[in-house]
């Protein structure tokens, strides 16, 4: 079979170098493959050879930047087969995929820009204030990604060539004993940066730390993504587990604490897939929803199981004028292959957040948003993104804490009452928070938010917050006496910012400009490294304007900092990309033989 494709791969180019096939570009090449393929395996063996074609033509014109080139070398094929079936009428168009721009006759679904109806009657804009001092106040806990690796262990190889690091490669495999010898960077003891993630031992560490020093906490929010990065062994049952186990665990350190979860990109099984109800039964999320529902019971209103059992959001009022919304938005990820097929607001969680904040309006109520992925991300779908955006600044007097994860880095967003001038009105600011995972290029962290509350005429919103971080450098040094660092007790005073407001944060970013003090402050807090444990400075315009344009994109556009001369190179994480299984599961896969010829 192999050998078949890799002669048909050579005739191919062999006719296109001899002028006797008209290849005039890839994408002609692309087609002519397909065709001969086609005519190969016949018409009737197409579509079940479909998985075969792909990953012939992602190998041959070396495609490494396309998600479809990427998922399709998972072991995932029973899910991607359904999704390309349902939106490849001919084999060409699976060239238009894959080849994107230089190959036409493909809509891509994902570029489509679809409109949510928001609600009329917009209240007056009311802009938020700067909150004053002496009133009581709200500790809220917040943790993301925590990334946990229930086989991290010292010593294995932390520079390997898979997605996930510091564990045993080949879990059938038993560990050898010297295997030490030939490793080039030992795990360390309570984790390492880079391809690596959380040990266990490394969160409870942080949560008995954190249970020890941080006094009364009010609640704890967890904006998602709590398994391990090993995508390519994803289960149903390794996922469930995780999630009552770490729901157990941490209400264990805090059992009269409220924990409220948010779903995150890598809870869907295959990673990023969350299968809408427009697909067959077999790929529904109950599994994940359900599980979710039993382990976070007394967090959840019983009235709102059945709408977390269906799509993995839900409802609080956790304070008289103060409700908790945790919105799964897994549903607008670029790399949630479902959506190909119907991106148009799945499983109608948009429409279920308008009607939520349109209550919350009529009640008088504030409004606060648990959630995964920040709209300007590069795993965020614009069409998404932009519906979100809209519906927050119709109720921008409502919605007064946004708290997301998923970057790893701890940033903030600006929202603007123009999604494309940030010169319109800076009317609500969203946080990242930090990540507990070292994965790719930061220090574990976590943060807690002071919060205006609970009082007659509490606004809740963000008065200040404190964060702490774990040095792996010399912890891993020290590790029999480790300890957890505050990297600053209050925002405000790091910053410079008289209060958590847009208008403080807007001005920030002016300041941050010129201000290299300021600037490099947020750059090294965005990783909790200096570059005294490794970061690479952030030393000239074009990297600083990269960040600045970072925080004031909530969704994808340039018009947002078009101010920003000299240039611009946009910051880049160094999460390794799925196409590292490329040839062991391309291996694993072959080997079934799914496409005899
Ligand atoms: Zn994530």
């Amino acid at each position: 079979m192999i050998m078949r494709l890799m002669l048909l791969g050579f005739l191919v180019f062999s006719l296109a170098f001899q002028g006797a096939v008209a290849a005039t570009s890839e994408c002609e090449e692309c087609k002519t493959i397909v065709d001969l393929l086609q005519f190969e395996w016949g018409e009737k063996k197409t579509e079940e050879c479909v998985m075969e074609i792909a990953v012939f033509i992602c190998e041959t014109f070396h495609i490494e930047d396309n998600d479809v080139c990427n998922f399709i070398i998972s072991d995932f094929s029973d899910e991607f087969m359904y999704v390309i079936s349902k939106i490849l009428v001919t084999p060409h168009q699976l060239c238009g995929l894959l080849m994107k721009n230089n190959c036409g006759d493909f809509v891509d679904p994902l570029a489509t820009i679809w409109n949510m109806t928001i609600p009329g009657n917009q209240p007056a804009y009311v802009p938020k204030q700067i909150v004053p001092a002496g009133n009581p106040t709200l500790r809220a806990l917040h943790l993301t990604d925590l990334h946990v690796d229930m086989f991290y262990t010292p010593g294995m190889e932390a520079q390997c060539d898979t997605p996930q690091c510091c564990r045993p490669q080949d879990m059938n495999v038993e560990i050898v004993e010297n295997y030490q010898s030939a490793v080039k960077e030992p795990a360390g003891p309570w984790g390492n940066v880079g391809s690596c993630d959380t040990p266990y031992w490394l969160l409870t560490n942080m949560l008995q730390h954190i249970a020890n020093t941080a006094g009364q906490l009010d609640y704890v929010m967890v904006s998602g993504d709590l398994v391990s990065h090993t995508v390519w062994a994803y289960t149903p049952e390794t996922h469930s587990f995780m999630v009552r186990n770490l729901s157990d665990t941490i209400r264990s350190y805090f059992p009269n604490t409220p924990v409220y979860f948010a779903v995150g990109n890598h809870e869907g099984v295959p990673v990023d897939n969350i299968a809408p109800h427009f697909t067959p039964k077999k790929y529904h999320m109950d599994w994940l929803y359900k599980t979710m529902s039993d382990s976070w019971k007394g967090w959840i209103p019983e009235d709102q199981e059945k709408t977390l059992e269906y799509n993995g959001c839900y409802m609080k009022k956790i304070y008289d004028g103060l409700r908790m919304i945790s919105l799964n938005n897994v549903y607008g990820d670029r790399i949630n292959f479902w959506l190909y097929i119907n991106q148009t607001d799945p499983d109608g969680t948009l429409q279920w957040l308008i009607n939520q904040l349109q209550d919350a309006e009529n009640a008088g109520d504030k409004v606060h948003i648990v959630a995964h992925i920040p709209g300007s991300d590069s795993e965020a779908l614009e069409g998404y993104a932009l519906n979100y955006y809209k519906i927050i600044n119709r109720f921008t007097n409502t919605v007064v804490g946004q708290f997301f994860g998923h970057t790893h880095s701890e940033q903030f967003y600006m929202m603007y009452s123009n999604p494309d001038d940030y010169k319109s009105t800076p009317n609500n600011v969203v946080y990242s928070a930090p990540s507990v995972t070292p994965y790719s290029d930061f220090f574990p962290a976590y943060r807690i938010y002071t919060i205006d509350g609970v009082h007659s005429g509490s606004t809740y919103q963000v008065i200040d917050y404190e964060e702490w971080y774990f040095n792996l450098t010399s912890n891993n040094a020290n590790p029999t006496n480790v300890k957890w660092e505050q990297l600053y007790k209050s925002a405000n005073a790091e910053y410079g910012l008289k209060g958590q407001t847009p208008d403080e944060y807007n001005q920030m970013i002016e300041r941050m400009k010129t201000n290299d003090d300021l600037f490099n402050r947020y750059y090294e807090n965005r990783y909790r490294r200096t570059i005294y444990d490794g970061r690479a400075p952030c030393s000239d315009q074009q990297c600083r304007n990269g960040y600045l344009c970072d925080a004031r994109q909530f969704h994808q556009t340039n018009q947002l900092c078009t101010d920003l001369e000299g240039g611009m190179i946009k910051p880049k994480d160094s999460k390794k990309k799925y196409s590292a299984r490329f040839v062991t599961s391309q291996e694993k896969r072959r080997g079934k033989e799914e496409c005899k010829i």
